[in-house]
């Protein structure tokens, strides 16, 4: 993990206190390892977020 998933900047960067608070309730919007947007699908049963080069992250 690189990147915050929620605000896409360097975990290092500032405080992610609210970014992990909510990425318990929603899918992440960047991808932790490149920080590329993640395309998102929400389902019925949770969500899968898709990064073009690190492939599906799924929960729920
Ligand atoms: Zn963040
Ligand atoms: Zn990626």
């Amino acid at each position: 993990m690189t990147y915050c998933g929620r605000c896409g900047r360097d975990l290092t960067d500032g405080n992610h206190e609210s970014c992990a608070q909510a990425l318990a309730l929603e899918p992440p919007r960047y991808c932790a390892e490149c920080r590329r947007r993640m395309v998102v699908q929400v389902h019925p049963t949770g969500w899968s977020a898709r990064c073009s080069v690190h492939g599906d992250l799924v929960a729920g």
